[in-house]
C-alpha cells in the first residue's frame, strides 16, 4: 500500500513555492514512503470552452443506460476564498460543462470561505448568494469555515451561509452540538435530495433511478486560528458509518467529499476501500487520476488548486454493480472562458452591498415579517409582467427574516432574498390550487405563503388562474410539480431581490 503515497515531493515544493501555508503536518509523508519510486507530476490536461469527449456525449450516455451502465460527470471546485474575480469565467465554465452532460453533479469541498477572518460576515452573503446562483448540488465545509479571531468570537456567519443556502451542507465527522449558532442546523442525518439551509451526513441523489450517495468530512488542526466550540471527530470512522449507511441502502456509487488534503485523501482510500470517488481540498494543489498515486485500488482522488484557479471535470462510467470501468478527470483553468454576464451582474450587485437602496418611511410600517411582504411585491411585480396574476405559491424556505423601516442597503436585500431564482408564472385550475394546497400541507407540514388577489376560500373549480412561484419551490416539492402538469408554463427574467431592490427604489432616499 506504501507505493500509492508516493508521489509527494513535488507538491510539497510546489507548496512552497507558493508560500501556501495551508499543507499541514499530516499532508507530509514519512521518508520511507517519500524514498519510493517518486512519479514526474503530470501535466495539467487543458480543455477550452467546447468540451467533445466521448464520455460526455449525450448518445454514447445513452446508448450506456441501455447497457445498464450509467455515466455521470462530476463538476468540482475547492478552496476559492472568496476571491471572486474569477466567478464570471466560473459560472460561464460550469454552464458548458453541464450543457453536454445528462448526469452532472456539481460539488465544492470546502473553505470557499476567506482565510481574513474579518471578512467573514460579507463572505457568508456573498458565497451563499454566488453558490446558489450556481445551483450546487452539495457542499462541505472546510476549516476556514470554523476559523475565529479579530473579535470574530463565533459561528453567527457561518450559520448564516447555512441558513441561506439552496442546497444540503455535509458534514459528518463535527460535532455541532456546543455551538448556539449552528446546533439547531445540524441533522446528523442524511437527506435525499432535499434539504436546504441544513447540515447533513450525507446526501443521497437520484438520476434515472440509479443512486448515488455523498458524504462530506473536514480536517482542523489548531496550529494557527482556534474554532471555538465545535468537535473535530475521526473522519476515517465518520466515512466508515457513511459508507455503512449507504450501501445498507443499497448504494453501490459512492462519493466522498472531503477537506482533509490529498495525502489524507489517499489514505482514507486506501482505508475505506468502498469509495468510488474522493473529490478533496485543502492542499491548494491539484490532483488528477491521470497521476498513478491518485488511484488507490478502484477509487480515484481529485482536487482542483484554488482561488477560482481552475473547474474540476471528472467523467467516470459505473457498470451495474457500481464498479468504475472508464475514468477521465481534468482541470479547465478559468483564463481561458469568457465570462457570464448574469453573474457579472450578480457580483456587481454584491459589490456595492454597504450601499443604500433607498429609505422605507416609518409611516409604511415598523417591523413586518419578510414573507407576507416580498410576496405582495413579488405578485404587484409578477401582475405587471403578466398583467393579471392572480395569486403567489412559496413554500416557507424561500424567504427569510425581518424586515424594519428606514435604511435598506443591497446587502440588506440580499441577506433576506439570497435565492437567485426566476420567477415562472403557471395557468391553472382553481381545483388544481385547492389539491396542490392540501398536498403541499401533507408533504412538509407546512403551509404555503399565498399572497392573493382572490380569496383561496372563494376560488371557482374549473376557472383558470394565474400563479406566480419560482423554480426552485417547483423542483424541491413534488406537490407543487405537479401544478406543471397540463398547465401553460411562462419563464419571467424577475429575480426575487431585484424586484425588491425596485420596490424599496419606489420610496425615495
Ligand atoms: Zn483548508
Amino acid at each position: 500500500m506504501k507505493k500509492f503515497f508516493a508521489g509527494f515531493g513535488p507538491f510539497i515544493i510546489l507548496a512552497t513555492v507558493t508560500g501556501c501555508s495551508l499543507l499541514t503536518s499530516s499532508d507530509y509523508p514519512n521518508n520511507n514512503e517519500s524514498e519510493l519510486n517518486i512519479p514526474v507530476p503530470q501535466p495539467v490536461q487543458v480543455r477550452v470552452a467546447n468540451i467533445t469527449d466521448k464520455t460526455a456525449d449525450k448518445n454514447v450516455q445513452l446508448i450506456k443506460s441501455v447497457r445498464g451502465e450509467f455515466p455521470l460527470r462530476i463538476i468540482h471546485s475547492n478552496d476559492t476564498h472568496s476571491e471572486f474575480s474569477k466567478f464570471p469565467q466560473h459560472a460561464k465554465a460550469i454552464q458548458n460543462l453541464r450543457q453536454n452532460s445528462e448526469h452532472s453533479l456539481l460539488l465544492d469541498a470546502g473553505d470557499f470561505t476567506s482565510a481574513n477572518v474579518t471578512q467573514k460576515e460579507i463572505d457568508s452573503l456573498a458565497n451563499a448568494i454566488t453558490m446558489n446562483f450556481l445551483n450546487y448540488d452539495v457542499v462541505t465545509l472546510g476549516n476556514h469555515e470554523f476559523d475565529q479571531g479579530e473579535g470574530i468570537w463565533d459561528h453567527s456567519a457561518l450559520a448564516g451561509f447555512i441558513e441561506k443556502t439552496n442546497f444540503p451542507v455535509l458534514s459528518a465527522n463535527v460535532d455541532l452540538s456546543p455551538n448556539e449558532h449552528l446546533s439547531s442546523l445540524a441533522t446528523y442525518n442524511f437527506t435525499e435530495n432535499t434539504g436546504r439551509g441544513l447540515i447533513f451526513n450525507g446526501l443521497i441523489t437520484e438520476f434515472d433511478h440509479e443512486k448515488v450517495g455523498i458524504f462530506g468530512i473536514t480536517i482542523y488542526e489548531d496550529f494557527f486560528d482556534d474554532p471555538g466550540n465545535v468537535n473535530f471527530n475521526d473522519y476515517t470512522t465518520a466515512a466508515k458509518e457513511a459508507v455503512a449507511y449507504f450501501e445498507e441502502a443499497g448504494i453501490n456509487k459512492i462519493i466522498g467529499l472531503t477537506h482533509i488534503g490529498v495525502g489524507n485523501d489517499r489514505r482514507l482510500a486506501a482505508a475505506v476501500p468502498e469509495i468510488d470517488i474522493i473529490i478533496g481540498g485543502h492542499s491548494h494543489v491539484p490532483a488528477l487520476p491521470s497521476d498513478r498515486a491518485n488511484r488507490i485500488g478502484d477509487t480515484l482522488v481529485l482536487q482542483t488548486g484554488s482561488y477560482y484557479e481552475s473547474l474540476g471535470q471528472l467523467d467516470v462510467v459505473f457498470n451495474k454493480e457500481g464498479k468504475l470501468i472508464e475514468f477521465n478527470g481534468q482541470l479547465h483553468p478559468l483564463e481561458y472562458f469568457e465570462t457570464d454576464t448574469e453573474a457579472e451582474e450578480l457580483l456587481n450587485h454584491l459589490n456595492k452591498s454597504s450601499e443604500v437602496v433607498g429609505i422605507i418611511p416609518k409611516e409604511t410600517f415598523e417591523s413586518i415579517t419578510i414573507s407576507q411582504h416580498v410576496l405582495n411585491s413579488l405578485l404587484l411585480k409578477a401582475n405587471h409582467v403578466s398583467g393579471q396574476t392572480d395569486f403567489s405559491i412559496l413554500p416557507e424556505s424561500s424567504i427569510n427574516g425581518t424586515l424594519t423601516s428606514g435604511e435598506m442597503t443591497y446587502g440588506d436585500i440580499l441577506n433576506l432574498l439570497p435565492f437567485y431564482e426566476k420567477m415562472i408564472i403557471i395557468d391553472v385550475t382553481g381545483k388544481q390550487i385547492k389539491q396542490t394546497v392540501t398536498a403541499f400541507e401533507q408533504e412538509t407540514n407546512q403551509q404555503i405563503y399565498s399572497s392573493t388577489n382572490v380569496d383561496l376560500t372563494s376560488i371557482t373549480d374549473d376557472r383558470i388562474y394565474q400563479i406566480v412561484t419560482t423554480e426552485e419551490a417547483l423542483n424541491s416539492h413534488t406537490s407543487l410539480a405537479k401544478l406543471l402538469i397540463n398547465s401553460k408554463i411562462t419563464k419571467t427574467e424577475e429575480i426575487g431581490f431585484e424586484i425588491f431592490i425596485e420596490y424599496v427604489q419606489s420610496f425615495g432616499m
